[in-house]
């Protein structure tokens, strides 16, 4: 089915990048947005350290501001986390769980995603999560299945298209200036809007999207324009405005 009723989004993941002198780079962006009408909406995830001053930088504009983690409970004894109420306080209105860096690094397992994704909700924050194959499985032929285990395991019961946006990262495009034929993305897509529908009888089919990997100005409009893709969360070539908002317009 194609959602074509859902408004996109299109998020930037910033990783763990950008000092200071990078909130420029959210400035510049939503400096060009202002007044235009780009039909969709738009985030920035930059690192923990920058998420007040960006909320701060952005308040009143167009540009939302998302985390890229949290922890499941609320407050506690987990030195060097921050909790979802944390993010909500730092003014965002969204957090990234599960991201294949999350984990592959933290060893993050599905049901860790799932606590996450609802530590999300109970602040009142979207739950952008993500999944994605490795290299390796979709070489094997299980892209369907492994998508579907974790989205299975690693979504929560009370999915809205207003408190979860679904990421699909295929782990071996990301960062590598590689990305999965426009067929595969489309069938991919298909089968996690299937899940939605089938498990959401009432939401799935308002539940955004994403594509996720190596999205650049070059490739994004033909990505965004494929059944089911609802918009883009993009690495690198979120760090730069130009390249940013060159994205972005690819829905202009
Ligand atoms: C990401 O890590 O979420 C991502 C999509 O990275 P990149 O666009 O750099 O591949």
């Amino acid at each position: 089915m194609t959602t074509t009723h859902i408004r996109p989004l299109v998020a930037g993941n910033w990783k763990m990048n950008g000092l200071a002198a990078a909130l420029g780079e959210a400035t510049a962006v939503n400096e060009a947005l202002s007044g235009s009408t780009i039909p969709a909406d738009v985030m920035l995830c930059p690192p923990a350290t920058l998420l007040s001053r960006m909320a701060e930088a952005m308040r009143g504009s167009a540009v939302r501001i998302g985390a890229q983690d949290c922890h499941p409970a609320a407050s506690g004894a987990h030195t060097g986390d921050i909790s979802a109420e944390m993010v909500k306080d730092a003014g965002a209105s969204a957090v990234i769980v599960g991201h294949s860096e999350r984990r592959a690094d933290h060893a993050e397992l599905d049901r860790i995603v799932r606590a996450k994704a609802v530590a999300a909700h109970r602040a009142g924050l979207t739950a952008i999560v993500c999944i994605g194959e490795t290299r390796g499985e979709r070489a094997a032929g299980l892209t369907i299945d492994v998508v579907n285990r974790q989205l299975k395991s690693s979504l929560p019961d009370g999915v809205t298209g207003a408190n979860t946006v679904v990421a699909y990262e295929p782990v071996w495009a990301i960062g590598t200036g590689l990305t999965p034929s426009t067929d595969d993305v489309a069938e991919v897509h298909a089968a996690i809007r299937a899940h939605l529908t089938g498990r959401f009888p009432a939401e799935g089919d308002r539940v955004r999207i994403l594509y996720g990997g190596s999205v650049k100005p070059s490739n994004a409009k033909e990505l965004m324009s494929l059944p089911n893709v609802n918009g883009a969360l993009v690495g690198g070539a979120s760090l730069k405005a130009d390249d940013f908002l060159a994205i972005i317009r690819a829905y202009a």
